[in-house]
C-alpha cells in the first residue's frame, strides 16, 4: 500500500512540477504537502517509538526541588565549609605548573556492579565490591562511588566552565586512616559531543527510564521538606547502609537493580592531571581530599547531559578562595594504567 501511494504521489508530484512551469515556490509547497501526507502513511518506525517513550519519560521529569534548595544554602553550610584553608572547588591556574615534574597516578580499574541512586542533588553510582583503586604519593585509595555536577565545579584558568564534571570518589586503604589524606577524587570535565561513550550510555539509559525522587507521590524517601529548613544529604565519604540519626536521606535507588560498568575504559592512560589538596564539595566540606582534575575532557551526548541538568538544575558548589599558598600547591600528574 505504501509503495503504491508513493508511486502515485510521485507521478502527481511530477505533473504538479510540470504545470507549475518551474516556479520554485510552488515546487517547495508541493514537496512540503506531499511529505506531510506521506508522513501520515508511514508505519510506526523505531524513531517514532523512541519519541513516544521519550515523551513518557519527560512527563515524569520535573525539576528536583532538593538540588536547588540544597545549593542555594551553600553560603550557610556548616562543618569545615567556612574554613577557606583548602576548600574546593577552585579555579586551576594553568600558568602554575607546580614543581618537581610529573608524578604518576597509578590506577587499576575493572568491571564492577554499580547501584545507581537518585541522591536528590546528584546522580550517584555506588560500587558493589571492588571496582578499582588508585595509588598516589605512596597511598592507595579504593574506588567507592561516582557522581556528577552541572556545570563543572572545577574550572581551568584558560577556559570557561565545562558542561559537566564527573567525580570518581576513592577512599584510603586501610579504612581507618584518619589523617588529612582520607580521600582521592578523580575529576573529569565533560563536554557535549555526539560521540558519547558506552559507560555514559549505560548510566543514562537507566537514569532516563527509572522513576526518580520527584516522581514519588509520597514522602517515604524524604522528598517533602516539611519542617526542615533545608535538605541534608549523606557525606560523599559515607557508604551504603549508613544510618543518619534524625536526618533525612533523600535517596532513591533506581529501578532494575545494579548495572555493570567497566571503569577500565573510562580513565585514559597517560592523561594529564592537576593535583591539589582540597575538600569535599558537599556540606561538611571535610578538608581530606586530594583532587586530581583532568586537563582533557570526556565526551557525553547532549541528550544525556540535558536529562541530568533538566532534573537536577545547577548542581555545584561555587568556586572557593585559593586559600593558603603553602597548602594550595599544584602538582602535575599523569595516569598510569597498572594491571594486577
Ligand atoms: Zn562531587
Amino acid at each position: 500500500m505504501i509503495n503504491v501511494s508513493r508511486n502515485v504521489g510521485g507521478i502527481f508530484f511530477y505533473r504538479l512540477t510540470y504545470l507549475a512551469n518551474r516556479k520554485l515556490c510552488f515546487l517547495t509547497l508541493s514537496a512540503l504537502v506531499l511529505s506531510v501526507s506521506f508522513a501520515g502513511c508511514k508505519p510506526r518506525t523505531k524513531n517514532s517509538q523512541n519519541s513516544i517513550k521519550d515523551a513518557n519519560i519527560m512527563k515524569h521529569r520535573m525539576r528536583s526541588p532538593l538540588s536547588e534548595e540544597y545549593y542555594s544554602h551553600q553560603a550557610n553550610w556548616g562543618g569545615a565549609c567556612p574554613s577557606q584553608l583548602r576548600q574546593s572547588p577552585i579555579k586551576l591556574d594553568v600558568s602554575n605548573t607546580g614543581s618537581g615534574g610529573e608524578k604518576p597516578i597509578e590506577f587499576t580499574y575493572k568491571s564492577a556492579e554499580v547501584t545507581l541512586v537518585d541522591a536528590g542533588h546528584t546522580l550517584r553510582g555506588d560500587i558493589k565490591g571492588f571496582g578499582g583503586a588508585v595509588t598516589y604519593d605512596g597511598k592507595t585509595y579504593e574506588l567507592k562511588q561516582f557522581h556528577f555536577h552541572t556545570p563543572s565545579e572545577h574550572v581551568f584558568s584558560d577556559r570557561e566552565a565545562s558542561d559537566m564534571e564527573l567525580h570518581l570518589v576513592h577512599k584510603r586503604k586501610p579504612d581507618d586512616a584518619k589523617d588529612a589524606d582520607i580521600a582521592f577524587v578523580f575529576g573529569f570535565l565533560i563536554r557535549k559531543d555526539t560521540t558519547g561513550s558506552k559507560f555514559f550510555n549505560s548510566v543514562f539509559d537507566r537514569f532516563s527510564s527509572s522513576p526518580l525522587l520527584a516522581d514519588e507521590k509520597d514522602s517515604k524517601h524524604g522528598l517533602t521538606l516539611g519542617s526542615e529548613s533545608r535538605p541534608k544529604f549523606r557525606s560523599e565519604l559515607d557508604e551504603g547502609g549508613l544510618s543518619l540519626e534524625g536526618e533525612v536521606h533523600h535517596e532513591k535507588p533506581l529501578d532494575g537493580g545494579p548495572i555493570t560498568l567497566d571503569f577500565s575504559q573510562l580513565v585514559p592512560a597517560k592523561a594529564k592531571f592537576y593535583v591539589y589538596k582540597g575538600s569535599l564539595t558537599t556540606e561538611s566540606c571535610d578538608e581530606v581530599v586530594t583532587h586530581a582534575v583532568g586537563l582533557n575532557e570526556l565526551a557525553i551526548s547532549p541528550t544525556q547531559i540535558e536529562s541530568f541538568s533538566d532534573y537536577y538544575g545547577i548542581s555545584k558548589r561555587e568556586l572557593q578562595k585559593p586559600g593558603s599558598p603553602n597548602v594550595r600547591k599544584y602538582q602535575l600528574a599523569n595516569s598510569v594504567k597498572v594491571s594486577r
